[in-house]
């Protein structure tokens, strides 16, 4: 199929590109990577009248590493972030999450910031910003605002953004010290979207114990939610040769909301949760014990 006629617009300036949102409204929507809302176009599940491209918009395609987050513009695509070695160091989630999106032909044009705004709760990149409880920056002829990530999603596939408005930067927030994060996940293929996703953070007391386990999920759960996982393991030490993490998968098992699809069964999507959920914490903790200078066991 091809998508319904649409009128085309290449703003080259921030100004001009949230002017044509504004008079296009619900009318209008931002074309970014075009890796998800072309097919969607072209299935027609979505027929906007107005595209209104930013991708000569100047000025949204930087990334900045300072000492609280890494803000990502508009236009950062995928494979720049998962290369991008100051921000990698700053939060080494970032690069565990992007190498699992899609393929590496998809992450060259797809940007991260619009991977946020499309909600998808599939995708790595918003179960990343809520577990690191970050923001987006978004813009409109009206001004700026900031969006915390609690109060982004919607829903599957929905935000809270106003039609005219224009996601100009994702800010992730630098983990706490003595942390370690892990991305796990199960696809049919690798850079599918996955059957089932975790994406995990340990945080270590001074003395290599655990103080907080915490966990978001892809293709289950809520999207936006984060999930307390520590207190089966909170006070044992953390890379201990017994097994710290089954308790936190079986938690996680019995909390996080599962659907089946034509993909899994509830049921085995429930399986995967307990299990990913333990290897993902127990690959975090791993992290957080090496770079804080604790031997891994
Ligand atoms: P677009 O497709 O251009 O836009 C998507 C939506 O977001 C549209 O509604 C658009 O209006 C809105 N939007 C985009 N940018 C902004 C902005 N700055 N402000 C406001 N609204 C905006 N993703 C994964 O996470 N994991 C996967 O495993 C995965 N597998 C994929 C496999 C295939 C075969 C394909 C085609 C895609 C896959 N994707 C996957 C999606 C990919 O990551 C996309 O890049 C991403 O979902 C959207 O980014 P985009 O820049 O292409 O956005």
């Amino acid at each position: 199929m091809k998508p319904a006629p649409f009128t085309y617009h290449r703003p080259t300036e921030l100004a001009e590109a949230l002017g044509v949102l504004a008079e296009v409204g619900h009318d209008g929507k931002v074309l970014a990577g075009g890796q998800s809302l072309i097919p969607m176009l072209s299935m027609r599940l979505a027929s906007p009248a107005n595209l209104v491209d930013i991708n000569a918009v100047r000025g949204l395609d930087g990334v900045t590493v300072d000492a609280d987050a890494v803000r990502v513009g508009a236009l950062v695509r995928h494979a720049g972030l998962e290369r991008h070695e100051e921000a990698a160091r700053a939060i080494p989630l970032l690069r565990q999450g992007l190498r699992l999106v899609a393929h590496g032909t998809i992450r060259n044009r797809g940007t991260t910031v619009g991977s946020i705004a499309h909600a998808d709760p599939s995708a790595e990149m918003p179960a990343v910003l809520t577990l690191l409880g970050g923001r987006v920056v978004a813009a409109s002829v009206r001004g700026e605002r900031e969006i915390a990530v609690g109060d982004l999603f919607a829903g599957p596939l929905e935000t809270t953004l106003e039609p005219d408005e224009l996601v100009v930067a994702a800010v992730f927030p630098r983990p706490p010290a003595r942390s370690g994060s892990a991305v796990v996940e199960v696809a049919r293929r690798h850079g599918d979207y996955a059957v089932c996703g975790v994406v995990a953070q340990v945080v270590l007391d001074a003395s290599g114990s655990v103080a907080s386990a915490r966990a978001t999920y892809v293709t289950a759960g809520e999207l936006g939610r984060v999930v307390d996982l520590g207190e089966p393991a909170r006070g044992l030490e953390a890379t201990a040769p017994q097994d710290v993490w089954s308790a936190a998968g079986e938690l996680a098992a019995q909390t996080v909301e599962v659907e089946g699809d034509i993909h899994a069964s509830a049921a085995y999507r429930r399986h995967l949760v307990g299990v990913l959920t333990q290897r993902a914490l127990r690959s975090a903790a791993q992290q957080a014990a090496t770079t804080s200078g604790r031997s891994a066991a």
